[in-house]
């Protein structure tokens, strides 16, 4: 349930504890907590549950797992802003940069 990464991401910053990230997900709480386990690139803390409120373990995106490979700055959600291409990641701008050049460089060869 590789999607429990994607959907985290879109909460960040804020925090989720299993049992709302499962209902928010329809998913069982098990396969939930066996995704959490399994995945990396999140971070546990006791903190409040964006959707119940409680001081609780909970879980959120760890930002620092994800760096653009152009720019070396952290990509943030929303989705919308960055894109995965052959295991990178890359912020929307930075990839039509790198675009616009290697079309420069077919120009001069
Ligand atoms: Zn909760
Ligand atoms: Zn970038």
């Amino acid at each position: 349930m590789h999607q429990v990464l994607e959907f985290l991401s879109a909460y960040y910053p804020r925090y989720l504890c299993p049992p709302c990230l499962a209902k928010l997900m329809t998913e069982q709480e098990p396969a939930v907590r066996a995704a959490l386990t399994a995945t990396a690139g999140l971070e546990f803390a006791t903190a409040y549950c964006m959707n119940c409120e409680a001081s609780t373990q909970a879980v959120r995106f760890k930002h620092r797992s994800m760096v653009c490979v152009v720019c070396e700055k952290v990509v943030i959600p929303p989705i919308e802003n960055w894109m995965r291409i052959n295991e990178g990641l890359y912020h929307s701008r930075c990839w039509d940069r790198i675009q616009a050049r290697v079309g420069r460089d077919m120009k001069q060869a």
